[in-house]
């Protein structure tokens, strides 16, 4: 669940630390070096992301074991689905837009369409903003690192704590293949990824989630109930198709 980030980075720093110690062993003062750097370094980023994960450094080392998560919320229900001329009219009537995007952003490779129906809108005066989870990707800071790639201006870009408390003023947000990070299970005591923080974004207006099918879950493999909520569509199909056909529709 939420931990999955936090120690994939400390598996890296004790690789750090192994390294440091093979130096001291083989008393090559390079391979203590530069282990102590990967090492160190490693350990803050952890501690960094502890913080914005809501978890305890300790806890994080030590949890988990024996204690599989549930890899359902019991969550059932109804989704309703849109087309992308139904997301193009309602972006068209929009005043405010936020973009949550996730990992999906980066399998389909979405960042450039993404890119250039920001353009689009912000040509026609609509506010366009990014909202990025700490841990949304595979990687600490894998959206800014696309977004930047495909010139989307930083300072439309914000982070978690900056714009969560911005939803319930925004008219539409388009969830760019994210899923855990948006998930209100997250707010359950109980919930596998009870205590993360999440991005707000059922506090919108309207929903509209880019997925390829509702059979899919996230990383954590929880079902979200974000996806069942009445304020909420699904487009399904390919994030990248489906940017692009929102572009020529607009
Ligand atoms: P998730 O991994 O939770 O979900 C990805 C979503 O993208 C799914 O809903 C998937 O649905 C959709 N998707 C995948 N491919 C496409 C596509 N081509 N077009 C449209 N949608 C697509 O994403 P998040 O970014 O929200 O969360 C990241 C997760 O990774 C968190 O659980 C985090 O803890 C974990 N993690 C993060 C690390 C980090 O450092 N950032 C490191 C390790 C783990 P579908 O398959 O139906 O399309």
């Amino acid at each position: 669940g939420g931990d999955m980030p936090v120690v994939v980075s400390m598996l890296n720093s004790y690789s750090g630390w192994a390294a440091a110690m093979a130096g001291f062993t083989l008393r090559n003062d390079l391979l203590i070096i530069t282990g102590a750097l990967v090492g160190s370094s490693g350990a803050y980023l952890s501690y960094i992301m502890c913080r914005a994960m809501n978890r305890s450094f300790v806890s994080v080392i030590l949890g988990g074991f024996g204690d599989a998560p549930v890899a359902d919320s019991g969550v059932a229900g109804e989704h309703r689905e849109v087309s992308t001329s139904e997301v193009a009219k309602l972006l068209t009537e929009a005043r405010s837009v936020v973009i949550a995007p996730g990992y999906g952003m980066a399998v389909a490779q979405a960042q450039y369409p993404v890119a250039e129906l920001t353009a689009r809108l912000r040509e026609q005066g609509v506010n366009v903003r990014f909202a990025i989870h700490p841990v949304a990707g595979r990687l600490p800071g894998h959206m800014n690192v696309l977004l930047a790639e495909a010139k989307v201006p930083y300072d439309i870009v914000e982070e978690m704590d900056e714009i969560n408390g911005d939803f319930a003023e925004t008219d539409v947000v388009l969830v760019v293949g994210a899923n855990d990070t948006v998930n209100p299970a997250a707010q359950e005591p109980g919930s596998p990824i009870a205590g993360m923080p999440v991005l707000h974004v059922w506090e919108a207006r309207s929903v509209v989630v880019f997925k390829r099918s509702m059979g899919n879950a996230g990383y954590a493999g929880l079902v979200n109930p974000l996806f069942f909520k009445e304020n909420t569509q699904m487009l399904l199909g390919d994030a990248k198709d489906s940017v692009e056909k929102i572009i020529a529709e607009l």
